[in-house]
């Protein structure tokens, strides 16, 4: 799958952060100044790292961070994934759901994360529902909801191999990821 813009322009590129700690991002920007070679190629066009709002259209690469934990990123998912040609799935909670998936054994994890995380007043915990968006009841990884092109396991994954991912992408090469990714 190519990722190469014919046109000569950048090659536009976007960062999302599902039901993650922040790990995966913080080791997209431990590329440190490879981040400045990478900026000559690319645009960020949507990343909790730059300021927009709303996911744009015809987006060339998108890497995601974390699982889907509720109905928000649900759809949010699915709007990405109509408007990204290429979409990757970034550290374990985006691939296996790892972590954030823990909840799932619980029978009606839902409504026991609800209870455990919010237990501060009877109040507070008839409010909590209508303030945050609606949990799933099972979290899940990327590929169970739409169509995944790459996988960067780790957790989180290295810088390293997040840049060998993207270099290889950006000159029109498929990542070999055999002996180079690991999990945890
Ligand atoms: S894979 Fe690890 S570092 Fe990345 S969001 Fe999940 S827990 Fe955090």
């Amino acid at each position: 799958m190519s990722t190469t813009n014919t046109t000569g322009s950048k090659v536009r590129v976007a960062t999302v952060w599902l039901s993650g700690c922040a790990g995966c991002h913080m080791s997209f920007l431990d590329q440190d100044e490879r981040i400045v070679d990478l900026a000559k190629k690319i645009q960020v066009v949507y990343s909790p790292l730059v300021d927009t709002k709303k996911f744009p259209e015809k987006v060339d690469v998108t890497l995601i961070e974390g699982s889907v934990a509720n109905e928000e990123q649900l759809e949010m998912l699915k709007d990405i994934r109509v408007k990204t040609r290429v979409l990757i799935a970034l550290g374990d909670c985006a691939v296996t759901g790892n972590v954030t998936a823990l909840r799932n054994s619980w029978e009606n994890s839902d409504q026991e994360v609800l209870e455990r995380a919010y237990k501060l007043s009877e109040d507070l915990q008839a409010a909590v529902p209508n303030m945050v968006p609606k949990l799933l009841v099972k979290t899940r990884p990327l590929h169970e909801i739409v169509k995944v092109d790459f996988y960067i396991p780790g957790c989180p994954p290295s810088a390293d191999l997040i840049n060998y991912v993207l270099t290889e992408l950006l000159v029109g090469k498929t990542p070999i990821m055999e002996g180079r990714a690991r999990y945890g």
